[in-house]
């Protein structure tokens, strides 16, 4: 009988292959866990405690399970995620979570097993001297702070005593701060890698060796600078494993890259050294002005350039949009509908997305903007004939979803940056 649970899904797989590597690497014994992605195991196992990682767009189903554990055994939950550090008290408050993992998990959820196996499954005082956490003693909410895992390659990317793998994260942090994205309030703006021989050692357990991180030519750098020296080294050190028959995928998924990033020395890299003859990168909007509003630090013609140059060398691009982004106009609209038609007719494919407030990030509470007439007969066209992918039908519901959560339930984000989470809804 086990007394703690993991419970995985598709969404968090990758999460937790990590953290239970984090886990097995400073002593905890992995054969003392029940990791299931299936619910009704855990019903059956009915365990003491029982670990959740989750993001925003998921806690309609969470609350459901939730609600069901809570009637059937009534054990000891624990979130971690985007959504736990996001918004904490929503966690435990609605939710119904007894403790929200705040950050960067690796260190703390070691150290809130250990504690909570020490005291009986309860929550104790004791919780308030582990960094990352909050919950409640009686009607006090205690939030311990955020916690940061600076060096996060110290930790394994997945745990040997299991068969377990995901893709490895190699780098973690982006300094670009688009004013959608929760990783940098989550992960921090400075990118830190994994060492190169480590990323070697552990890619041997892969057969198709794929990396996490937010911009896959920013290998080796702070992040908002191209380091052509590190890339190739990495992409060099791993070819003895593409020699015994492992194939190298580097700039597509399940990661991207800048658009300014791709260039003819970045793409002679990819050429020489990678199996994969596609590219993804985000283009986001085919408006200027949106991209400004954004923060996404890039102009249109950085797209246009890296679309070019990928053809050049014989890729695939792969280009991401958001669409209906606060306060985009038709006009902006009808920008980025040229773009992607020049996309498309250039041979690359185009993957449309619909803008979701997601929590903690500058733009949480602004409001998505319809989509034109013209932008909804673009899409459904060319999604009929194959030509764009994404679900943006989906999360228009989605969307406004999220913006009704977060008017009821706003919580000042808490984030890795020390300074407040600047929020702004104004156009350029
Ligand atoms: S969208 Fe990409 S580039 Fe922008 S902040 Fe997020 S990870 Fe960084």
């Amino acid at each position: 009988m086990h007394e703690i649970a993991i419970r995985i899904t598709k969404r968090n797989h990758n999460a937790f292959v990590h953290l239970l590597g984090a886990l097995e690497s400073q002593g905890f014994d992995l054969s003392d866990l029940l990791i299931t992605k299936d619910f009704k195991e855990i019903l059956k196992s009915r365990p003491k405690v029982i670990l959740y990682s989750f993001f925003t767009e998921e806690i309609w189903e969470i609350k459901d399970e939730i609600k069901l554990l809570r009637e059937k055994f009534n054990p000891l939950l624990i979130a971690g995620g985007y959504h736990a550090t996001a918004m904490p008290k929503h966690t435990l408050n609605v939710l119904g979570f007894d403790i929200a993992v705040i950050g960067e998990g690796e260190e703390v959820i070691y150290h809130l097993l250990l504690t909570l196996r020490k005291n009986g499954f309860k929550i104790s005082r004791e919780l308030s001297k582990i960094r990352g956490l909050a919950f409640y003693v009686g009607e006090k909410f205690v939030f311990t702070g955020f916690a940061k895992v600076e060096d996060f390659w110290h930790f394994p990317p997945y745990p040997e005593g299991l068969r377990l793998i995901a893709p490895i994260e190699i780098s973690r942090g982006c300094p670009f701060g688009c004013y959608y994205c929760q990783t940098p309030y989550v992960k921090g703006f400075r990118m830190r890698h994994r060492p190169i021989d480590q990323i070697v050692k552990y890619s041997r357990r892969m057969k198709d060796m794929r990396y996490i991180t937010p911009n896959a030519f920013a290998y080796g750098s702070p992040g908002a600078i191209l380091k052509p020296n590190k890339l190739e080294a990495l992409l060099k050190a791993l070819q003895p494993l593409r020699k015994e028959g492992r194939r190298l995928y580097y700039g597509t998924f399940p990661s991207e890259v800048r658009p300014e990033f791709v260039l003819p020395k970045t793409l002679e890299l990819v050429v020489k050294y990678a199996d994969n003859r596609r590219l993804a990168i985000g283009a986001q909007s085919g408006d200027d002005a949106m991209l400004k509003a954004m923060h996404r630090l890039h102009r249109v013609e950085h797209v246009r350039r890296a679309v070019e140059y990928m053809l050049e060398y014989g890729f695939e691009p792969v280009v991401d949009f958001i669409v209906g982004l606060p306060n985009e106009s038709v006009e902006s609209q009808r920008r980025s509908i040229e773009l992607m038609k020049w996309i498309m007719r250039k041979g690359g494919k185009v993957r449309a997305h619909y803008f979701m407030p997601l929590p903690g990030t500058p733009w949480a509470r602004c409001k998505s903007s319809p989509l034109s007439r013209e932008m909804e007969k673009f899409l459904g066209r060319m999604a009929a004939k194959g030509k764009i992918e994404g679900s943006w039908g989906n999360q228009i519901i989605l969307s406004k979803r999220l913006q009704k959560l977060i008017e009821e339930f706003y919580e000042e984000p808490i984030s890795y940056v020390n300074h407040a989470v600047r929020v702004t809804c104004e156009s350029a």
